[in-house]
């Protein structure tokens, strides 16, 4: 088990011990805490069960790095995703080193599943009955199929907006979804409400800062999958902000236990009509709302929760942020697809619209090996790909098959 030491609020790094609060009460909101581990008895703990010598297979391998006690008595697989070095793409590219990471074969589809599988461990360790979450979508999905197998209630509350496959896979696994008459705001203060009344344990990711814990497990696994290596560059597409803090701080705990020396460059990549943490790390200020424009349902965040600790990954790595059109989305989704079988949602194939960005601008250089996340499944939200695919539409008699093969016709 890792033991958790205290919580360090990003704002104004006031710090308090374990279970008193889940946000600064100095800060509000805006005063999401970092978790901080006793760093002597992880390294000890690594050094009597190494990495290499681990044996199971899913984000409990690292429990002694995870504010939790023991994995949970039943959940579903999630983690130890694989890592692939696609040649085809690779050539496309133009790149020799990048590496693929496919979370969309976590159970609900998505990388969420790292963090609801943490935060349900610890509701379950808390003897807490029910969890609750608000989501633009994939956290509440994870929330609801993880909590099913765990045999837990989940209340979830979704935006009017959110794509039907998700809504359908929350409904057939939920105790009660409740889709609020708003935007992703609307339905997170009804969902903080809701959780204060009824005593659910809160999963919002912005708030819960245990929940980054599980999403640094994919970062962990790269690690060992590059045989012991970090990666120059790690590519992540961004929202709120909490997976790149989370692949940060797998970083920077490994270093901190002893593991490493070496650190790796961020790379945040957020859509154009959406990317206040680009601007904010572009100027160098606080990040502003803006209004969000993207197909990009998962990085559709106006108003980022945790845009704090996605610019100190940023700026601590050395790394940059950029962002790209949802024109170049669309064309990354095909690309993975076509060349690698891996079929991403818009936000899963946006760290790779950004890294074809990157390596257009000289960003990254030609010995560097680069590790991508592909954060979410196109089953998702195929409706994305409407007006971009071709199907040829063809009767019994093979004529209009060979008129398709042949390039009669138009
Ligand atoms: C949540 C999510 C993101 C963005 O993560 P943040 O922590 O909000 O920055 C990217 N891609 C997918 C598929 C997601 O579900
Ligand atoms: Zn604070």
């Amino acid at each position: 088990m890792g033991v958790v030491t205290r919580l360090k609020c990003a704002k104004c790094g006031a710090v308090y011990k374990g279970d008193d609060y889940l946000i600064c009460p100095k800060c509000g909101l805006e005063g999401i805490f970092e978790v901080e581990y006793d760093y002597d008895l992880m390294r000890d703990s690594l050094r009597k069960n190494p990495l290499r010598r681990r044996d199971r297979d899913d984000i409990f391998r690292y429990v002694d790095m995870l504010p939790v006690a023991g994995p949970p008595p039943a959940m579903l697989r999630v983690g130890w995703t694989p890592l692939y070095r696609f040649e085809r793409l690779n050539r496309t590219l133009g790149h020799k080193h990048v590496y693929i990471k496919d979370d969309t074969v976590n159970p609900s589809a998505s990388l969420k599943d790292r963090a609801s599988a943490v935060g349900i461990t610890m509701a379950l360790e808390r003897r807490c009955p029910a969890v609750a979450c608000a989501s633009t979508g994939n956290a509440a999905s994870s929330l609801a199929v993880l909590a099913a197998s765990a045999e837990m209630e989940s209340y979830i509350f979704v935006p009017k907006t959110i794509p039907m496959p998700k809504l359908y896979q929350i409904a057939a696994c939920a105790t009660r979804v409740f889709k609020v008459d708003g935007t992703y705001e609307t339905a997170f203060e009804v969902a903080t409400d809701a959780i204060e009344r009824w005593g659910w344990y809160n999963r919002n990711s912005a708030v819960n800062p245990y929940l980054t814990e599980g999403k640094k497990t994919c970062s962990l696994e790269i690690y060992e999958q590059l045989g012991y290596n970090v990666p120059d560059v790690v590519v992540v597409s961004v929202g709120d902000g909490c997976i790149i803090s989370g692949q940060w701080k797998a970083f920077k705990d490994l270093h901190l236990a002893g593991e490493t020396d070496r650190l790796p460059r961020m790379l945040g990549v957020q859509a154009a009509g959406c990317k206040p943490i680009v601007d904010a790390f572009e100027g160098s200020c606080d990040v502003c709302a803006v209004e969000a424009d993207t197909i990009a349902d998962s990085i559709r965040v106006g108003e980022p929760r945790n845009w704090r600790k996605a610019l100190k990954a940023l700026v601590e790595s050395g790394g940059t942020a950029l962002s790209v059109t949802d024109d170049e989305i669309v064309e990354a989704m095909l690309l993975l697809g076509s060349t690698t079988g891996v079929f991403a949602e818009p936000a899963g194939a946006t760290g790779l619209a950004g890294l074809r960005a990157a390596l257009r601008e000289g960003l990254i250089d030609k010995d560097e090996t680069v590790a991508v996340l592909v954060t979410g499944s196109g089953l998702k939200d195929p409706a994305s790909l409407d007006g971009h695919i071709e199907v040829a539409e063809v009767g019994r008699d093979l004529d209009s098959v060979a008129m398709v093969l042949e390039g009669g016709g138009d």
